[in-house]
């Protein structure tokens, strides 16, 4: 009896033992950002006028002074020590879908067998791991294995804990020995100084005080949560992190009772301890709730400055994982887990700032009015233009499954600004041709002629990849699995680029004509690039067709979502902006285009021994029951139920040969590396596997259904 595993597994979970309720004591949170060597506890560790030039580097952006890092390691180490760490690491991100970590501690020999703990300025400031196999798209042969990983002092040292030690982790960025970028930090960094620098320069043009400019991101991270008991009995999902097969059960989201319902303990314990630990490392976790799917859920932090942002969100999917496994649970980050329900995205909501003002923000005068609607022509001018360098951000394996299908904005980028930003987008237009009639000196760029914006200008239409959302846009392609750093390093360098195009337009009116400059600029480009503003369904197939009437770029796979990397005119926009280099943008391309394959591989090895060793056995064995009971039944000569047999026995060796067809195609492709054959084959053999689920008899089947893997928990 095959099913055995899945009914211990279903046993395992009905016999955990309860938890116990909570019992009210007073909620603390003194131990917020415990683990982070923030302010305060730089402050606490380090001399005052050392404390006052680093936290003016992270606050300012002011260049760091080189020769405080002594001190500053020595700070960070006693603090580490003191919070029970033993060892460091430079913690980044390579061009993998993780981070990377390699650990020293802090002993250091002394003679007479001593020892003491020990960590250096050059300890802190930069580290040489062997870099040879992390992906360099040829970059860096390994010849050359150096890399150099680089303190970032502005996302701030954080302490990582486990069952019997701790870790103090400094985020650092990864390079070369000739410093090309070999992670996913350092271009960001590069986008965010560029798109500073031009925010600057525009808020000048209006003649705002000088303030600092800033960058925010809020990633709501989406995920599944299974008992690891079904998962562990589940070879496509260690290996793959999603089904490669099972038939969607005839309940699974149909009657929308799971999104915002009410989140069963086991859940919320899980989500409790993720808190908690977030908490601790200063990570503002703020929203959970239950999302559309069976087993589906989310977590939203407060926003933050977007290179922290950004770090954080990395550690709340690893956080996610650890505490999954502390409570038997596992946390799948993939794009779409389970065929037929949604998938899970990253919602990456971004915006810009000046001092304390949100330069998305539409405001109530119209001096904010103006730069608001400035910004947001900005950024519809840098979409327009380089939607294709936005949608390639957002490509992946996983994601292709989940762009374009339930409830997951489609692979055309276009931006929603709601009806009542459309009408004054259609005020612009007019405004700016119908010019004369009005008084000079009035600022006419739409807004003043109209009553004040309200602050929820907008509807929510959750279909669109590219949204404004009241005071920020919220980028909804990015997949679930997927760092924020690549949509937002090429969103920051698009923007700054249609931002400075706006600049040197306004630097070179007259005073006198600066309203005027203003309006006719903003008129132009939002005439130009009008065509990217979608406030329909994005859902349908009639967007699809209007967006291909209108020229949009709608790059369905990874393959063709990854050209534009290629693309001169983006490599020279990047370059431009010190963002990537040619090499830089080549290699990643290289980079990326290889993990793909390589993933695709995987799945098509995996599916195929799935089928073969796994489920034709039990074809195998459904066709020889049927077929000897159908030669008994025959050689009795009773004829009742014969024909029912008969027709029972064909269909399963029809399957049978269905499956064995199937499998010898998939292997072929596989053998021969035909990416576009491997899915086709994959989509076969997973439709011959699916309906064997529904025919053979339940006891045999060898795999957890979707019933009980997204169901029982
Ligand atoms: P919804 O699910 O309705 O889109 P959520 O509250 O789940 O909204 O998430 C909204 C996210 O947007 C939160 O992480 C929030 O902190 C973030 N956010 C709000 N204002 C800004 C801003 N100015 N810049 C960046 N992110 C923001
Ligand atoms: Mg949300």
């Amino acid at each position: 009896m095959s099913n055995k595993n899945r009914i211990r597994a279903i046993n395992r979970i009905v016999e955990r033992p309860a938890d116990s309720v909570f019992e009210a004591k007073p909620a603390t949170i003194d131990y917020y950002g415990i683990d982070v060597f923030n302010e305060d506890s730089m402050r606490k560790y380090l001399a005052k006028d050392t404390a006052e030039k680093l936290l003016a580097t992270i606050n300012k952006g002011v260049t760091l002074d080189a020769s405080i890092a002594g001190d500053v390691a020595h700070a960070m180490k006693e603090w580490a020590v003191d919070r029970g760490a033993t060892h460091y690491t430079h913690w980044f991100q390579p061009l993998t879908y993780g981070t990377a970590e390699k650990h020293d501690s802090f002993v250091s020999p002394v003679s007479h067998g001593r020892a003491i703990m020990a960590f250096s300025g050059k300890n802190l400031v930069v580290g040489e791991p062997d870099a040879s196999s992390f992906p360099s798209g040829g970059i860096r042969s390994t010849f050359e294995a150096r890399g150099y990983t680089a303190w970032d002092p502005t996302s701030p040292a954080f302490i990582k804990r486990h069952a019997n030690g701790a870790t103090l982790c400094i985020p650092t960025a990864f390079c070369s020995y000739r410093g090309e970028v070999l992670d996913k930090k350092t271009p960001l960094l590069r986008s965010m100084q560029a798109l500073k620098e031009s925010i600057v320069r525009l808020m000048r043009c209006f003649g705002v005080p000088e303030e600092t400019p800033g960058i925010t991101l809020g990633a709501e991270q989406e995920y599944f949560l299974i008992d690891e008991a079904f998962y562990l009995q589940r070879p496509d999902l260690v290996q793959t992190g999603r089904t490669l097969f099972g038939a969607p059960p005839p309940k699974h989201q149909q009657l929308e009772d799971h999104y915002f319902g009410s989140i069963k303990p086991r859940i919320l314990k899980f989500m409790t301890e993720v808190e908690v630990d977030l908490w601790k490392l200063g990570i503002p976790a703020k929203t959970r709730h239950n999302e559309v799917a069976p087993a589906q859920f989310e977590i939203a932090p407060m926003f933050e400055d977007l290179n922290m942002a950004v770090d954080h969100n990395m550690l709340v999917m690893e956080t996610l994982r650890q505490v999954a496994e502390r409570n038997g649970l596992v946390c799948l980050m993939h794009e779409k887990p389970f065929a037929g329900v949604n998938g899970s995205g990253k919602h990456n909501n971004w915006s810009i700032s000046y001092g304390k003002r949100n330069l998305l923000d539409p405001g109530t005068d119209p001096e904010q009015n103006m730069i608001f609607l400035t910004v947001l022509s900005a950024i519809i001018r840098g979409v327009d233009l380089h939607a294709d360098l936005l949608r390639s951000t957002s490509c992946s394996i996983g994601n292709d499954l989940r762009l374009g299908s339930s409830e997951a904005p489609p692979s055309v980028i276009s931006i929603f600004l709601g009806d009542q930003l459309e009408g004054i987008i259609d005020q612009i237009v007019k405004e700016g041709a119908s010019n004369g009639s009005k008084k000079p000196g009035t600022l006419r760029v739409g807004v003043n002629t109209l009553p004040p914006l309200p602050l929820d200008a907008t509807d929510r239409n959750r279909t669109s990849p590219f949204a404004f959302t009241g005071n920020k846009f919220e980028f909804r392609a990015p997949g679930s699995s997927m760092s924020c750093a690549a949509p937002n390093t090429f969103l920051n360098t698009i923007v700054a680029d249609s931002l400075d195009f706006i600049s040197e337009k306004l630097e070179k009116a007259p005073e006198k004509d600066f309203q005027k400059t203003v309006q006719s600029t903003l008129r132009d480009i939002v005439v130009k690039h009008r065509r990217i503003i979608f406030n329909g369904n994005g859902y349908s197939d009639e967007w699809v067709a209007e967006a291909e009437k209108r020229g949009l770029p709608n790059l369905k796979t990874t393959p063709e979502a990854l050209k534009p990397l290629l693309d001169a005119d983006n490599q020279k926009l990047v370059a431009k902006y010190g963002v990537f280099s040619k090499v830089e943008m080549d290699s990643r391309y290289e980079v990326f285009l290889y993990d793909y394959h390589r993933r695709l591989r995987i799945e098509g090895e995996i599916a195929l021994e799935i089928a073969t060793s796994m489920v034709r056995p039990v074809a195998q064995n459904d066709f020889a029951r049927l077929s000897a009971a159908l030669a008994e039944a025959t050689s009795t000569g009773i004829k009742e139920g014969l024909s029912g047999l008969r027709v029972a026995t064909k269909s399963a060796g029809a399957r049978l040969d269905r499956l064995t067809e199937v499998c010898d195609k998939l292997k072929a492709a596989v053998a021969a590396e035909k990416y576009e054959d491997i899915i086709k084959d994959m989509e076969a053999l997973r439709a011959v596997v699916d309906e064997l689920e529904h025919e053979v008899d339940d006891q045999e089947w060898p795999l957890p259904k979707y019933r009980e893997m997204l169901f029982i928990y």
